[in-house]
């Protein structure tokens, strides 16, 4: 039944297809960095991205080659620093290995670091013609839909089920253009409920769909729910000396390597602040109470108080910076979890 919907989505897509900036000359390595920085994060977000990404770091060399804090700071505000982390350790090996060109294979690409089975299938389909699926959350929310099931989509043999089922049915010809079909048909049109929902007067496949023929769209797909976040207190202190922030570099965890101001455990009295900053050799004058804020990571909620010291001097701790308003700008990587309190520092 699937092999049904290949003819009438590829039509649609060559008529309906987004204008996108990786979607012109999809070169490997554009077609790899742009799957990776489209993973968890919102189209529209991506586009400047990855035509600053692309401009500073246009080949594999120069991505195996960049500084750390140059390609965190291309990414900063995008998430998952691991996402850069992994390019540049796969760019490295695929100098060392390849000869400085991706692999033209799913199964020699799975292998490099940050490559999944739907990046995997992204590249090869896309930039390489080799008829494998790629399989992202828009694919399983349609096929879900087409084939009427209740099957829970979060669940790996499900995931591995509808790679399978594709890999029977993605054509020899162009198969990057069918499975960009049916992710933009998840992306435009097979809209995920409750957020939005599905236009299925609209869908060029509806005529093969179980869900619109059992009106059953919005109650599909399946999922486990996502477990509760974790929440944690903190304190975030913008320590300034002559105009300028004191940063930290930190050294562990999704954020090692980017820059963030004082980030105390707990919520901080100003007098519990003030031994604290005197542990440091900082003589604070005043220390003015910043509004309460929140972050929400994957799986923890930051619940953040805030504080702005001005101080005469505070001597430099280790893998501390102070940074001025242009070094921020273009040199430090600042996470986004901090921006309601940078934006403070003027
Ligand atoms: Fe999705 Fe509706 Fe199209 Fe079925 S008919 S694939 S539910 S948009």
């Amino acid at each position: 039944m699937l092999g049904h919907i290949i003819r009438p989505l590829t039509e649609w897509y060559k008529c309906n297809k987004r204008d996108l900036p990786w979607r012109t000359s999809p070169t490997p390595y554009r077609v790899w960095v742009s799957e990776i920085m489209l993973q968890q994060t919102r189209v529209e977000a991506v586009r400047t991205y990855y035509l600053r990404f692309m401009q500073r770091l246009p080949n594999i060399r120069a991505l195996a080659e960049a500084e750390d804090d140059l390609l965190l700071k291309l990414w900063e505000g995008l998430g998952y620093y691991s996402r850069v982390r992994n390019l540049k350790k796969a760019a490295r090996l695929i100098m060392d290995q390849y000869g400085g060109l991706l692999p033209a294979s799913y199964e020699a690409l799975r292998t490099l670091p940050g490559i999944g089975a739907y990046t995997a299938g992204a590249i090869a389909s896309i930039a390489f013609g080799i008829p494998v699926p790629a399989v992202d959350g828009n694919v399983l929310r349609v096929l879900s839909r087409m084939l009427g099931s209740y099957a829970d989509v979060t669940a790996p043999r499900v995931k591995e089920a509808y790679r399978m089922a594709l890999l029977d049915i993605v054509p020899g010809t162009r198969p990057g253009d069918f499975n960009q079909a049916l992710m933009e048909l998840g992306a435009t049109v097979c809209l995920p409920n409750p957020k939005a929902a599905p236009d299925c007067p609209a869908c060029p496949v509806r005529g093969e769909c179980s869900a619109y023929s059992m009106d059953c769209a919005i109650s599909l797909p399946v999922k486990t729910p996502k477990k509760d976040r974790s929440v944690e207190k903190r304190t975030i202190v913008l320590v300034t000396v002559a105009g300028k922030v004191l940063l930290f570099r930190r050294k562990r965890g999704l954020l090692a390597g980017m820059y963030e101001p004082l980030n105390l455990e707990g919520h901080l009295e100003v007098d519990q602040l003030r031994q604290i900053l005197k542990a440091y050799g900082c003589e604070a004058g005043e220390i003015i109470p910043l509004p309460s804020e929140k972050h929400i990571f994957t799986h923890i909620e930051w619940q953040m108080h805030g504080y702005c010291v001005k101080s005469i001097a505070f001597p430099l701790p280790d893998d501390a910076v102070f940074a001025d308003l242009a070094q921020l700008a273009d040199a430090y990587a600042v996470p986004s979890a901090f921006k309601a309190y940078m934006r403070y520092i003027v």
